[in-house]
């Protein structure tokens, strides 16, 4: 693909800075993804500088290797700041997925980017967006902020422990208001069966990986709405799927992924 080859002609050096940070994480663990674009970071850079600035840097590398494109993005990216997310005690301007608990993680920001730029044009002011195994509700956050107060977005977690700490997240950032105000909600539930009260959806994010496309989900979804879902087992592919305004489906694969399954609640705890 593409996008992997390029990454591949990326300086020697940068690959090793970047394979010196995530090496703590095993490949064996559900966590890693890998996009294609896997933005190495700079590690003295973002060590160096407070909170905010070490965000600003993040996004900035992103951008510098072509996986943030868009102001958009970009804007969002900066004001929801990855540090109020990521659990204490991991680094949170590191290009990697971290453990989150209960089996499972954040997603690298090179994923968010990466799922933010596919559905950008679907988070316009007042469209309506469903992010389905919210997690920490780093994602839901940044769709709330695009679509602002007179859209809506719905954050579906099964594990209620996730859910509470998401809500405390987003709290924590310029998302806050839309939460209180009620334009932003997350819920507890099998993100599978869709919720239905707030579709049909301009979006859906699904941030866990399915072994087919639930049916539900598609047909939550608005004529000239769009859905970005990993799909697959050990092996899985982003899944762009486009719902046309007859009403009939185009699905095209974007890079090759790997997340944590969406599945049941019990066999997540299991370990799957
Ligand atoms: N975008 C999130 C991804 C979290 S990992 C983030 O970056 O924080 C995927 C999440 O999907 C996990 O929190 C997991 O608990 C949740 N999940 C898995 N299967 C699910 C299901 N059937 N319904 C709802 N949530 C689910």
């Amino acid at each position: 693909m593409e996008e992997t080859s390029h990454f591949f002609t990326r300086p020697i050096l940068l690959f090793v800075f970047h394979f010196i940070l995530v090496s703590s994480i095993s490949e064996s663990d559900y966590g890693l993804e890998r996009g294609g674009k896997e933005g190495a970071i700079c590690a003295e850079r973002l060590w160096t500088s407070g909170g905010t600035e070490q965000n600003k840097a993040l996004v900035e590398q992103l951008q510098h290797y072509g996986v943030i494109r868009s102001t958009k993005v970009a804007e969002v990216m900066e004001k929801i700041d990855r540090g109020s997310f990521v659990p204490d005690g991991n680094p949170p301007y590191v290009d990697s997925p971290m453990q989150i608990g209960y089996n499972a993680t954040i997603s690298a920001p090179h994923m968010h980017a990466t799922c933010l730029e596919l559905l950008k044009e679907n988070l316009q002011p007042g469209m309506h967006v469903l992010d389905v195994g919210s997690g920490t509700g780093y994602l839901t956050a940044c769709f709330a902020l695009m679509v602002g107060p007179q859209g809506r977005v719905v954050g579906i977690e099964h594990i209620p422990e996730l859910g509470a700490s998401s809500i405390e997240n987003i709290q924590k950032t310029p998302a806050a208001s839309l939460l209180k105000e009620g334009s932003l909600s997350i819920h507890v539930g099998d993100g599978r069966l869709g919720w239905p009260e707030s579709s049909p959806y301009d979006a859906i994010h699904v941030g866990a990986a399915a072994t087919e496309i639930p049916q539900p989900l598609i047909d939550q979804l608005k004529p000239g709405g769009r859905m970005v879902i990993p799909v697959g087992n050990i092996f899985q592919d982003l899944e762009v799927v486009d719902k046309n305004l007859d009403g009939s489906i185009s699905i095209h694969s974007e890079t090759s992924v790997r997340y944590v399954p969406l599945t049941s609640r019990d066999a997540q705890l299991r370990g799957y």
